[in-house]
């Protein structure tokens, strides 16, 4: 399969995981979590889909088109291990995180901290939503719809 194709693959994965979880999410109180704004595409999607909810987007660095930056309270710069710890107990209804490299070796890293972060960020009930694993016992996987190809995307329930 070429980039392109696994690219639009990625995408249309993202697209309709997110679609799905919102449909729940919009029941479940708390704020959304968007770990890794990059460009804003999601951030932009989960605004669309959850209208008035709040939304923190994290990053190392502001790189997002205009129309997607949040409002500068909800905008966190920095490592998201050190910077998403700090909102430890805020009982988000939605974690997304979309930090895979597709490099094996550094998404190895981001697995041993991020499945733990994500657990504690989490209200019981809600939901993550990853492009890596999220290995971990309070974290239970639930299926991605029949457009996600298999290990490309993962949504795990906080229980
Ligand atoms: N979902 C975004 C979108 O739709 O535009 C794309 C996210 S992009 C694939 C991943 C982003 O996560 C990059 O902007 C990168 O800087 C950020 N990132 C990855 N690992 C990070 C880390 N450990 N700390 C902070 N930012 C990180």
């Amino acid at each position: 399969m070429s980039r392109l194709e696994s690219f639009i693959r990625r995408m249309t994965a993202q697209r309709d995981i997110l679609d799905l979880v919102c449909a729940e999410v919009a029941n479940i109180e708390g704020p959304v979590l968007e770990l890794g704004l990059g460009n804003g595409r999601t951030f932009h999607h989960l605004r669309e889909r959850l209208p008035g909810r709040r939304i923190v987007a994290f990053d190392r660095a502001l790189a997002a088109h205009s129309s997607s930056i949040p409002e500068a309270e909800n905008l966190v710069l920095g490592e998201i291990r050190e910077t998403a710890s700090r909102f430890i107990g805020i009982d988000a209804a939605l974690v997304h995180a979309d930090i895979g490299t597709g490099y094996e070796d550094c998404d190895a890293v981001t697995s041993t901290w991020l499945p733990d972060l994500t657990a504690r960020l989490l209200r019981v009930g809600g939901i993550a939503v990853s492009g890596t694993p999220l290995d971990h016992p309070q974290l239970q996987r639930l299926p991605t719809p029949p457009s996600v190809p298999a290990d490309r995307y993962f949504i795990c329930r906080r229980v």
